[in-house]
C-alpha cells in the first residue's frame, strides 16, 4: 500500500479532532435560538469501518494486470476502504450518504501512480480499455466533482496523484516553483519554507488539498487579495491527456493566442491529468498582524472594505462576517480558564455594554479581520490607512488579541459539520462572487431564498454570511446554512441550496466563486455563462474527450443534480424564483 495520507472514511479531516461545546457557554443557546434544538453532548468518536457495505469492485483480472503492469501492483489497490475514501469528496451530502451507506457508484480501483511517464500510460490505457478515468488530490471537493456517475457502467479508477508530491526546483530569480500536482498543502508549505519560500495559498481546505486539485478546481485561498486566486499564481503546467503531454511553460505573461493554461484551470479532470505547476512563489513577509475591528452595522462594515480596496492598501485579507456571523463568532468562545481570560471576558462584556449606551444596536454589529504583511514600516503604514477607513465608517478597533486568535482556529471550522451532523443537522455552504455594487442585493437576496426553502419546509433555519476575497471590481460573500433534518433529507437539502443558488444568479452574481462546479453547481451552468458559452464548453469536452474516459458528467450535463431530488428536470428559468 503506498505511503500516501487520506482524510477519515466517514467525515473531514482526521481522526481524532473534534469540535466541542461544552467549553462554549454561549454555543449551545445560540444553536437553540437559531435552529430551534437542543445540543447533545457528542457521542461519535469514530465509525467502525466494518459498518459500511461497500459495493464490490467490477475490474477484470485483465484489467487489472494491466494497470498492476504501469504502476506496481502495490500501487493499484481494489480494498474496500481505499475505494471507499475515493468514492466522494467532503460536500455534505457525501458524508451524509458514506455515513448511510448509500454508495451510489465507486471506484472500482484507486491507482497511485509514481511519474508522470506512469499517468501518460494510464491516460493511453484509459483510452484504449475504455476506462473511466478521475484523478483525485486530496479529496477535499466539495462540489461533488469526484463521484463517477451513478450510473456508469464501465470500470472506474480513481488516479490518486498523491506520490507525486515533491517542489522540484525553485527559480529564485524569477520567484518561480515547479511542483508536482499530488503534493498536499502543509507538506509544500514546508519544502518552500525550508527555503524562506512561501506560496501564499491558504484555502480553508488547506491541510486535505492538493496543489494539482487547486488548479483543477479554480481555487481561492483566504490570503487571495495579496497572493492572487490560483489561476493568478500559476504560470506554467504540465497536463496529462491522450496522445501527448501539453506543456505550458512558465511565462510572466504571453499573448499567444486563447490562453490554454486559463482552460485548463478549472478543468476538474475533464481535459487531462496535471502531473505539475509553475507557481509564483514569495519571499516570507518579515512582518504579519491580523487586527479585528467591530463595525456598528454590515453595510458600513462592507463600505469600509470597499473603500480599503479603493485607497489601493493592498491588505493580505480583509474580511467581515455579518450580524449573524459574527453573533456565531462570538458564540463560539471558549469559557475563560484563568484569571487574565477571565478579566478579559469581563472587559468584552463591558465594553459591549458602553457601545448599547452609545446607540449601537449590538445584535446588528459585524466583526471584521484584516491581515498586514511586509516590512515593519510597510505594516505600520497601512494598518494606519485602513484604521482610518474603519474609524470613518464608526468602527471599534478590537486589536491584534482577536486577530491572532482568528489566526489560529481557522483551519478548524470544518470539524463543525460533522459534528452537526451527529446531532441530526445539516450544516453547509454556498459562496459567490458579485461587483461592489450588487453585493448588498445578492446578501439580502440569498438571505430571502434561505427562508423561503425553510419556512416552506417548515423548519427554524439558520444563514450567515462573510465577505472573503476582494477584487478591484467586487468580492466574494460566502453563506453557511444550517437546519435539522429528517428522513426526507435528500429533498430538503436540495431545496433549501437550489433556492440560494439560484438567488446567486438571479442577482447578478456568479454561482461559484471558488467552490468549482462537479455536479452539485452543473445545472445552472447555462445561466452562468450563457448557453452559447456552455454550447462551446460542451464542444470543448466532446473533441477534448471524444470517448468521455476523463471523469465525465462534471462541470456541464451532469445526470447527478439537485434537481433530481426536487422531481424536475433543470433550475427554473432565470428571475423565476424572485
Ligand atoms: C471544509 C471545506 C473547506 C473548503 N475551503 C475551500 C477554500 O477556502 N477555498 C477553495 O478554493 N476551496 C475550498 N474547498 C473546496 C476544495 O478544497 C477545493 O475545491 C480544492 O481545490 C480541491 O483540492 P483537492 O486536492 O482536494 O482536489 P479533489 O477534491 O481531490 O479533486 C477536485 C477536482 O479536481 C480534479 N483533480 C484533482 N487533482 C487533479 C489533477 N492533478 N489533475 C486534474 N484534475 C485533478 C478531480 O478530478 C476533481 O474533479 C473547501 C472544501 C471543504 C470540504
Amino acid at each position: 500500500m503506498p505511503n500516501v495520507k487520506h482524510q477519515k472514511w466517514w467525515g473531514w479531516g482526521e481522526e481524532n479532532v473534534f469540535f466541542t461545546w461544552q467549553n462554549k457557554p454561549a454555543f449551545a443557546p445560540m444553536v437553540k435560538r437559531a435552529i430551534g434544538i437542543d445540543l447533545r453532548p457528542r457521542q461519535r468518536d469514530t465509525v467502525d469501518f466494518a459498518t459500511a457495505q461497500v459495493p464490490e469492485t467490477r475490474i477484470s483480472t485483465e484489467q487489472l494486470e494491466i494497470l498492476n503492469g504501469i504502476v506496481g501492483a502495490d500501487n493499484a489497490v481494489t480494498e474496500d476502504h481505499t475505494r471507499v475514501v475515493h468514492w466522494a469528496g467532503k460536500a455534505v451530502t457525501d458524508i451524509l450518504k458514506t455515513l448511510q451507506n448509500r454508495f451510489d457508484r465507486i471506484p472500482d480501483v484507486v491507482v497511485y501512480p509514481g511519474s508522470e511517464d506512469e499517468v501518460q500510460a494510464l491516460v493511453d490505457a484509459a483510452v484504449e480499455l475504455d476506462l473511466v478515468l478521475i484523478p483525485f488530490g486530496g479529496g477535499s471537493s466539495i462540489s461533488r466533482s469526484l463521484q463517477p456517475r451513478p450510473e456508469e457502467e464501465r470500470t472506474v479508477v480513481s488516479v490518486d496523484l498523491g506520490r507525486l508530491n515533491k517542489v522540484l526546483e525553485i527559480d529564485e530569480t524569477s520567484g518561480l516553483a515547479r511542483i508536482q500536482a499530488g503534493v498536499l498543502g502543509p507538506d509544500m508549505e514546508e519544502q518552500l519554507n525550508s527555503r524562506g519560500w512561501t506560496l501564499g495559498h491558504f484555502p480553508d481546505s488547506f491541510n486535505h488539498s492538493t496543489l494539482g486539485g487547486w488548479a483543477a478546481t479554480r481555487s481561492s485561498g483566504m490570503q487571495s487579495d495579496k497572493y492572487g486566486d490560483i489561476a493568478d499564481i500559476i504560470r506554467g503546467m504540465n497536463v496529462v491527456r491522450q496522445g501527448g503531454l501539453v506543456t505550458l511553460r512558465p511565462l510572466p505573461s504571453t499573448s499567444t493566442g486563447p490562453s490554454l493554461r486559463e482552460m485548463f484551470i478549472g478543468s476538474e479532470g475533464r481535459l487531462g491529468i496535471i502531473t505539475e505547476l509553475w507557481v509564483q512563489v514569495h519571499r516570507e513577509a518579515e512582518q504579519r498582524e491580523v487586527i479585528a475591528y467591530m463595525f456598528p452595522t454590515w453595510q458600513q462594515g462592507l463600505t469600509a472594505m470597499r473603500k480599503i480596496h479603493e485607497a489601493e492598501v493592498h491588505t493580505t485579507f480583509a474580511r467581515i462576517s455579518d450580524a449573524h456571523e459574527t453573533e456565531f463568532s462570538l458564540a463560539t468562545q471558549k469559557a475563560p480558564t484563568s484569571l487574565k481570560k477571565t478579566i478579559s471576558a469581563k472587559g468584552q462584556d463591558a465594553l459591549w455594554a458602553v457601545m448599547r449606551k452609545r446607540g449601537w444596536d449590538t445584535k446588528a454589529m459585524c466583526i471584521a479581520y484584516v491581515c498586514y504583511e511586509g516590512s515593519k514600516d510597510d505594516v505600520a503604514r497601512k494598518k494606519k490607512t485602513v484604521a482610518g477607513i474603519a474609524k470613518g465608517q464608526g468602527a471599534l478597533i478590537l486589536g491584534s488579541g482577536p486577530g491572532a486568535l482568528y489566526d489560529q482556529k481557522k483551519f478548524d471550522t470544518p470539524y463543525l459539520r460533522d459534528f452537526l451532523l451527529e446531532q441530526g443537522v445539516i450544516g453547509d455552504v454556498s459562496e459567490t462572487a458579485a461587483p461592489w455594487s450588487q453585493l448588498t442585493t445578492v446578501h439580502k437576496n440569498a438571505y430571502a431564498a434561505a427562508q423561503s426553502a425553510f419556512e416552506e419546509l417548515g423548519k427554524t433555519g439558520w444563514i450567515m454570511s462573510h465577505m472573503s476575497h476582494s477584487y478591484h471590481a467586487g468580492a466574494c460573500l460566502y453563506f453557511t446554512f444550517a437546519f435539522e433534518i429528517s428522513d426526507n433529507v435528500d429533498h430538503e437539502y436540495a431545496l433549501v441550496k437550489t433556492r440560494i443558488q439560484q438567488s446567486f444568479i438571479d442577482s447578478g452574481a456568479t454561482l461559484s466563486h471558488h467552490h468549482g462546479v462537479g455536479a452539485e453547481h452543473s445545472p445552472w451552468m447555462e445561466q452562468d455563462v450563457s448557453p452559447a458559452g456552455a454550447d462551446l464548453m460542451r464542444g470543448l469536452f466532446a473533441t477534448a474527450d471524444p470517448g468521455q474516459n476523463f471523469n465525465p458528467g462534471k462541470i456541464l450535463d451532469s445526470p447527478d443534480t439537485l434537481y433530481r431530488a426536487l422531481g424536475q428536470d433543470q433550475p427554473p428559468a432565470p428571475g423565476a424564483q424572485s
